[in-house]
């Protein structure tokens, strides 16, 4: 490690934040060839000014449940760069939720945000609300809150929030909602609003449908395709949902969806279907799954033990990490490489661990598609919402998937390209990193001392 980016880590580690560490330790050591061969980004202290967010609002949501009692939350805003755009990146509700989870959230938005090729700054936000067991009145009191603060300092052209885990189309509703009324105009401001009122086509797909692309081309480069793969799936959310789709479209059968209560197995393939009425419409549990359909098996998280019975145990060609942070350790990468699986490809921000990753990039026979490409289809669509509401058109699905699919291509590309011309010729981790961060970085520069 080059005693520049050692400083720099050594001083984020005095911040006690594990989790934006851990966000930044990668991006910044795999940033080490393009620091040594262009010396401009230290002399302008690019690092040290890129791993600051702009500015991060923390705020207090007060709501009333359904008892008529009020209960209070924190709420987040972390603006951390806005060289290529206005702020852009999504919102979670989670009780997991706090400021160093956003910093790193946000600190990935910069990069993925960049490497879409689009117009867009890097931010994140949300609460620790926790979602689950609330009502729909309580859901929805608790937006208005939440938007009563927040839309002080959103708006179409600085700061465009979007879902998230635990923000899906129905808070997105709810947001946009309470920041029309409380603002009195109608924009663009959230993305991935309803098909009726300014959304755009395949963004709920998104994500999931990018993923899939991405690992499809990563596929190719090495003369392999999806068809007939088995893949192992993990989340149930929106962004599980549609790698499922859009795998299966492809020729290839995922097997596992999970949740916080477990994970399900289905060697058949995961019916579509049932899985959209059980989560879309039930809002229900991927047990639920399991008792309605023959065959599958439901597997408790209190019997898990890393690397040797979770949703990463079952026998497969490939992974679809799609739940959270820090969802795939070392020994569950281990276990999935001994049982046959040959890529990974992150539809979650940071589900890897640093060490599982070094195992990945470690394998000659492995391929492994990094977060910050391979799920920015979800931000990339959620920019194609903004210029359609910016020229107040609404585009097919044809023509927004045809966008979709090239800028995953070229995501790919650049990744490829970057990890190529920096001497790290197949380490997409690298390439990703680089190309996201030459473009930030140049801009900043550009822009002066600001
Ligand atoms: N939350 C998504 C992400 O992690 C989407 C953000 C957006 O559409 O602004 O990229």
């Amino acid at each position: 490690m080059s005693a520049y980016i050692n400083k720099i880590l050594e001083d984020l580690k005095k911040d006690h934040q594990p989790i934006f560490l851990q966000a930044a330790t990668e991006v910044l050591l795999s940033l080490e060839p393009i620091l040594k061969a262009e010396k401009k980004y230290q002399d302008h202290s690019v690092l040290e000014r890129l791993i600051l967010p702009e500015k991060s609002t923390i705020f207090r949501v007060v709501w009333l449940d359904d008892q008529n009692k009020a209960r209070a939350n924190l709420g987040y805003r972390v603006q951390f760069n806005s060289a290529l755009g206005p702020y852009k990146g999504g919102l979670r509700f989670h009780p997991s939720v706090n400021l160093d989870i956003l910093k790193f959230l946000g600190f990935e938005q910069i990069f993925k945000n960049s490497l879409t090729g689009l117009m867009i700054g890097g931010a994140k936000g949300g609460s620790n609300f926790d979602p689950k067991n609330k009502s729909e009145a309580e859901i929805m009191r608790f937006c208005q809150a939440f938007m009563v603060e927040l839309s002080k300092i959103i708006g179409d052209t600085i700061d465009v929030p979007a879902g998230d885990i635990g923000v899906g189309g129905r808070e997105i509703g709810y947001l946009f909602g309470a920041y029309k009324k409380l603002k009195g105009f109608y924009d663009g401001t959230l993305t991935g609003k309803g098909l009726k009122w300014g959304g755009s086509l395949v963004r709920t797909e998104a994500t999931g449908y990018g993923c899939v692309y991405f690992a499809n081309e990563m596929l190719k480069k090495a003369n392999q395709g999806l068809e007939g793969k088995i893949c192992a799936v993990s989340g149930s959310g929106n962004v599980a949902i549609y790698t499922i789709e859009k795998l299966h479209q492809l020729g290839a059968k995922a097997v596992t969806i999970s949740d916080s209560s477990g994970f399900v197995y289905d060697k058949e393939g995961i019916d579509l279907a049932l899985l959209k009425e059980i989560k879309e419409l039930k809002r229900g549990r991927v047990g639920d799954y399991a008792r309605a359909k023959k065959g599958a098996k439901f597997i408790s998280t209190s019997e898990y033990k890393s690397g040797t019975n979770g949703v990463w145990s079952v026998p497969c060609d490939g992974a679809f990490p799609s739940a959270t942070q820090n969802e795939l350790g070392l020994e569950d990468i281990k276990l999935l490489y001994k049982n046959g699986c040959r890529f990974v490809a992150e539809g979650a921000n940071m589900p890897s661990t640093l060490e599982a990753i070094e195992f990945m990039l470690s394998k000659k026979d492995f391929y492994f598609a990094p977060a910050k490409a391979a799920n920015a289809g979800g931000v990339a669509t959620s920019q194609l919402e903004m210029q359609q509401n910016a020229s107040m058109t609404q585009w097919s699905f044809e023509k927004v998937d045809r966008k979709l699919q090239d800028i995953m291509r070229d995501i790919f590309t650049v990744s490829y390209e970057s990890a190529k011309e920096f001497k790290n010729e197949g380490n997409l981790l690298v390439g990703a990193n680089i190309a996201g961060f030459r473009k930030v970085a140049d801009a900043m520069i550009e822009q002066g001392y600001i």
